[in-house]
Order: structure tokens, then sequence, then C-alpha cells
């Protein structure tokens, strides 16, 4: 009787391991995955600088000086884009960071800036 218990609880924890070797393994494409569209998105944020800078004559210290003053607006200088907390233009509630419309009053809100979610 024993042996049989033992026997269950060893197929047991050689099925989580399965899973969550699988699971180690579909994590890893992810991250892959999400690292090439990192790469992806820095060539195209620098041929689109480059471009920028060519045309516009727009200098790297503008640049500099722009990321700073973006970083600064939630408050925080951290290297980190922040969604800014959005108010209902309607009611004035608070509305959900990535929600299109009022959860409160169903009004459509737009983003206060072009590029947040
Ligand atoms: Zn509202």
């Amino acid at each position: 009787m024993w042996n049989i218990l033992q026997e269950m609880r060893i197929n047991e924890n050689q099925r989580r391991n399965d899973s969550i070797e699988s699971d180690i393994r579909r994590s890893g494409g992810d991250l892959a995955d999400l690292q090439r569209q990192v790469d992806k998105m820095a060539l195209v944020n620098q041929a689109l600088y480059e471009l920028l800078r060519d045309r516009t004559g727009i200098t790297d210290e503008d640049l500099r000086r722009k990321i700073r003053d973006i970083d600064k607006r939630d408050g925080a200088e951290d290297g980190k884009i922040k969604a800014s907390p959005l108010r209902c233009p309607k009611c004035g509630g608070a509305v959900t960071v990535g929600a299109l419309s009022c959860q409160t009053c169903g009004a459509t809100v737009a983003p206060k800036y072009p590029f947040e979610k």
C-alpha cells in the first residue's frame, strides 16, 4: 500500500515537473519575442531620430532635454514613462489607465498624450 502511495506521489510530481518545464520553455520564447520587439523599436526610434535631426536641425541636446522633460512629467525622473492618471472630462471621475471610456458616465476619454494607452 505504501509503495502505491509513493508511486502516485512520484507520478504526480513528475506531471508537475513536466508542466513547469513546459512553462519555462514557453516563457523563454516569449522573452525572446519581447527582446526582438525591443530591438526593432530601438532601431526604428534611431532611424526616426536621425531623419528628424537631419531634416529639421534639432540637436542631440534638444533630444536629451525633451527626454528629461517627458521623464519628469510623472513626478519621478527615473528613465520611465508612466501613463498619468486621467479624469473624465464630463463627470470628473477617475478613469482607469488604458480605458477608452469613463466607467462612471460612459463618456469617451482621449489619452492626454498621443502615445499613452
Ligand atoms: Zn465620466
